[in-house]
Formats: structure tokens, C-alpha cells, sequence
């Protein structure tokens, strides 16, 4: 039997609210933590990033607070600031009721203006410890009212230093309160702290799935200066040739403007967000899952609902403003055993939020150059390769013998081969290939071309045959010059 939200007790408007949300069906810590606080139990979660803690806690939060109430009745501690503001967000969406102040305090803000949100009245605190701890001495924060207290990523509050501060919360907060617990790891401090601040807690376990280890290889690609993100996109996908992919953009427009773009190169791609039906939503899911499609363009917000995984690529076109989302987003790849690729497309503003995302990881990413010309052409031509082989090895070609017999009363056979070659290549060249475009030059490591040397003039041959020969702008290539090798 497959448990549904209906099943765990949320009241309709919540319900209704998923559904807006694109949550068809709870996860596993969900459909186990939900009805549990929802019967007024404390609850211990073990669970690793990205199986749905947030809401896990956050509904029957939600369904606790009385709105009419102005007091601080729910209170979420989180090890970091980022973390905090991803929460808040998260309980702003799945908020079903109009008259909710939710307010983040974290250091690094002014503490003036969450004095006075406070004074005016607030329902949800979620904030790190330390500035909570700072509200609470000064009197302007109260939890005598808490109904509810959620320690998210317990562990990580631990390992920086937070727990005394954490404990000194739980003691000034209501005792008639429920306690939430989640950590990923169970270390002594937290049983120990779960024994004398919980109540009898129902714990709920999550186990990963035993999957095969799986290996997500990461690129990170640095956009030059004076660059737009499309044009050091294009060719890299041109490299890399996502079977399935999803891009991941900050903005509806920038989803619709790329998504446009990447159509017009000829990419089969469409669009993902939160201006979609549901039936719209559901027949773009089924056709990318057949294949029709290779690449989704969507925004987070809208990723949320969109229930695809085991893809070859996920791109990561504007980087998340947090870590978990990073994390979150490329976990959609390199499963079951498969290697999975992730990209990211950085600009020097990014570098801060690349460094976090190192630490997170706790592996250093590698920076690639964007693809070059070069690369790019050659990569064609491999292609083209192959299609001409298996074209050979098929018979419908039998049926253009008589015309290559034809021309050959004029032409020489290897200068009509090679025409119908350009033809073909050229017809399947995006636009903005057939620009001047170019990657700024570096040590990035070169396609294999093979000299062709002339005897007779052999210092202008070899300058020429250097790299692959451009005839104006029209991007065209003379195949005796390039040698093909897959590097
Ligand atoms: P965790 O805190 O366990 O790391 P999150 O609560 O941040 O995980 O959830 C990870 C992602 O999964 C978020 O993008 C969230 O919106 C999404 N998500 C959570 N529960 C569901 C669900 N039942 N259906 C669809 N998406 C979900
Ligand atoms: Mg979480």
C-alpha cells in the first residue's frame, strides 16, 4: 500500500497546499515523523540530506500554530544561518494559512528589526543558536508559549560548537512544549541530550538505500569576463551531449529565455515551472521520461515537484543560494550505481559560494576551461563519423548509387563524398557556431590534428593545417586536416 498525505492526518487546507506544490506523495521520514507529532509525540529523526525532513517537521508545525495566538509558538534551531533562511522559505511555501509571521534570526543581521518583528508578534522563530540565546537574554524573545521545538541537523549544531547554547534554550522554553530531533548521526552529546530533553520519543530511522556506490563527476566552468552563461553553455553541451539532463536556473525568465535559446541551437529542450497545469506538468515529466525530451530547464521552487532522477547531467546554470540546494540538486544524479555528471557555470562573484560548496562536499572542485573551437568542431566531425558509417552499413544508400555515378562523369568520387559531407554539416550547425565564436585561449588540452605535410611548400601547409580551416564565417571544415581521435 502506498501511503498518501491524506492518510497522515493533515487537515485540507494543507493537503491543498501540496498539491499546489507539486508533492504528490510524502517520503519515507515523512509518512513516519507526520503522524507522530501530529499526535503530540517528540520524535528522534535519523536521516541523511535530502529526504524531506523540512516538511517532515514544518506541517504538523503548521497545523499546531493557532494563528489568532500572537506568541512565538514554534521555534526551529539550525546550525547555520543559510540553513535557516532555506527553512524559513520552505515553511513560507507550504504555509496554508494567510496570517503566519515567521521570522529567521540569525547573526550578521540587524537585531533591531527581529526586536521589533517580535514585539508586533511572531509565530515561527527558526534561527541559529547563538542569536536566539542573544534574544532570549535580552528578554525580547519569549518561549514560554513554545508548543514546539525542532533541533534540525543536530550533528552539525554539535560539531560547531552549538550544543551548550541549544540546551540552554530547550531549558528556557515551555515544558508543556513537543520536541523534534534530527540528526544525521547519532554521537554521544546528542543521545545524551535527546534523553533529558525529549519525552519518551517514537524514533523514526530512515535507511539509505544500499544502492551501488555511486560517483557523481564534477566540472566547474569558469565564464570569462564579458561573457554571457548561453555562450559558454552551448559548448559544452556540445562536449558533453547530455542523454538527460536538468538545467538549473534562479528565475522563471531566465528558464524561458534559455529554454528559447537552446531550442533555436536545436537542443531538445523545454521548460519547467510553477505556471504550468498539472497536466502540463505531468506530460512534460512523461516525455522526458520516454526520451522525447533531453533537458528540463527549471527553477528550484518549480524542481520540487518535478519527480525525475537517474539523470546523465545536472547542469548547474546559476548556483543556489545555499549549499543544501547544491547538494540537493546534483543528488538527482550518479544513482544506482551509475556515474552521474554534474556542471556549474561560475562567475568571479560565485567564488564565495563555490568555496562553501567545497566545504560542504569536502572535496575540492576542478575548474575547466570552457570548450574551445576547435574542440567543439572536432567533436562534430566524430559525430558525423559515426553517422556515416552506420549509414554505410545500412542499404537505403544503394538507392544514391546512380546519382554518385553521375557526378562522377564530372567529379573526382572523394570531392563528391566530401561535398555531401559539408552539406550535412553545415545544415546541422547551430547559429552560433557559424558565428566568430571562439573560447579564450589557455592551456586547454587540444584536439589531436593531424598534419598533412607537403613536400613542395611544407612551412605554409603545416600553418595552415594547424587547426581546423574556417572559410569565412561559415564555419566549414576540410576533412583532410583533421584528424578525428576521441580524446
Ligand atoms: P532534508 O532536510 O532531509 O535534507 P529537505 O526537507 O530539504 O531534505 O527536502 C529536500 C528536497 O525534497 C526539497 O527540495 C523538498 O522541497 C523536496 N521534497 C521534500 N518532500 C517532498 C515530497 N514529499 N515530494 C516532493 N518533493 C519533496
Ligand atoms: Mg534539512
Amino acid at each position: 500500500m502506498t501511503t498518501t498525505f491524506q492518510n497522515l492526518g493533515l487537515s485540507e487546507a494543507c493537503l491543498e497546499q501540496l498539491e499546489n506544490l507539486g508533492f504528490s506523495q510524502p517520503t519515507q521520514i515523512q509518512q513516519q515523523a507526520i503522524p507522530t507529532l501530529l499526535e503530540g509525540k517528540d520524535v528522534v529523526g535519523q536521516s541523511q540530506t535530502g529526504t524531506g525532513k523540512t516538511a517532515a517537521f514544518s506541517l504538523p508545525m503548521l497545523e499546531m500554530v493557532d494563528t489568532r495566538d500572537k506568541s512565538v509558538q514554534a521555534l526551529i534551531l539550525t546550525p547555520t544561518r543559510e540553513l535557516a533562511q532555506q527553512v524559513a522559505e520552505a515553511v513560507k511555501d507550504f504555509a496554508f494559512e494567510r496570517r503566519l509571521y515567521i521570522l529567521t534570526v540569525c547573526g550578521g543581521q540587524s537585531i533591531e528589526r527581529q526586536i521589533r518583528s517580535l514585539q508586533k508578534g511572531v509565530q515561527v522563530v527558526v534561527g541559529t543558536p547563538g542569536r536566539v540565546i542573544d534574544l532570549l537574554e535580552r528578554g525580547d524573545l519569549r518561549l514560554d508559549q513554545l508548543r514546539l521545538a525542532v533541533l534540525d541537523e543536530a550533528d552539525e549544531m554539535l560539531s560547531m560548537g552549538f550544543i551548550d547554547d541549544v540546551k540552554k534554550i530547550l531549558r528556557q522554553s515551555s515544558k508543556e512544549r513537543q520536541t523534534a530531533c534530527f540528526s544525521a548521526t547519532m554521537p554521544r552529546e546528542i543521545r545524551d541530550l535527546i534523553k533529558n530533553f525529549l519525552n519518551s520519543p517514537v524514533t523514526v530511522t530512515v535507511e539509505q538505500p544500499k544502492a551501488a556506490p555511486t560517483r557523481i563527476d564534477q566540472s566547474v566552468y569558469m565564464v570569462p569576463r564579458g561573457w554571457q552563461k548561453i555562450m559558454a553553455l552551448q559548448p559544452i553541451l556540445e562536449i558533453e551531449e547530455p542523454e538527460s539532463a536538468i538545467i538549473f536556473v534562479r528565475t522563471k525568465r531566465t528558464a524561458s529565455e534559455l529554454t528559447n535559446k537552446l531550442q533555436e541551437a536545436g537542443h531538445s529542450v523545454d521548460e519547467y515551472h510553477g505556471n504550468l497545469s498539472q497536466v502540463q506538468r505531468e506530460r512534460l515529466v512523461r516525455r522526458f521520461r520516454e526520451g522525447k525530451i533531453r533537458m528540463i530547464v527549471a527553477t528550484d521552487i518549480a524542481a520540487r515537484g518535478l519527480d525525475v532522477e537517474n539523470l546523465s547531467h545536472v547542469i548547474n546554470y546559476d548556483l543556489p543560494d545555499n549549499t543544501e540546494t547544491f547538494i540537493h540538486r546534483i543528488g538527482r544524479t550518479g544513482r544506482a550505481g551509475k556515474t552521474g555528471t554534474a556542471i556549474a557555470l561560475v562567475q568571479p562573484v560565485d567564488r564565495r559560494m563555490l568555496r562553501q560548496i567545497e566545504r560542504r562536499l569536502r572535496q575540492r572542485l576542478e575548474v575547466c576551461k570552457i570548450p574551445n573551437r576547435a574542440q567543439v568542431e572536432a567533436k562534430r566531425i566524430a559525430k558525423l563519423q559515426t553517422r556515416v558509417k552506420e549509414t554505410l552499413a545500412g542499404e537505403r544508400m544503394a538507392s544514391f548509387l546512380p546519382l554518385v555515378n553521375e557526378l562522377s562523369a564530372e567529379y573526382d568520387p572523394q570531392a563528391i563524398a566530401a561535398a555531401a559531407l559539408q552539406m550535412v554539416y553545415d545544415r546541422d550547425c547551430p547559429q552560433w557556431l557559424k558565428t566568430d565564436w571562439d573560447a579564450p585561449s589557455g592551456n586547454v588540452p587540444k584536439p589531436v590534428i593531424k598534419r598533412k605535410y607537403n613536400r613542395n611548400s611544407g612551412k605554409d601547409n603545416y600553418r595552415n593545417s594547424k587547426s581546423v580551416t574556417r572559410n569565412g564565417s561559415q564555419g566549414k571544415i576540410m576533412k583532410s586536416e583533421v584528424g578525428i581521435s576521441e580524446q
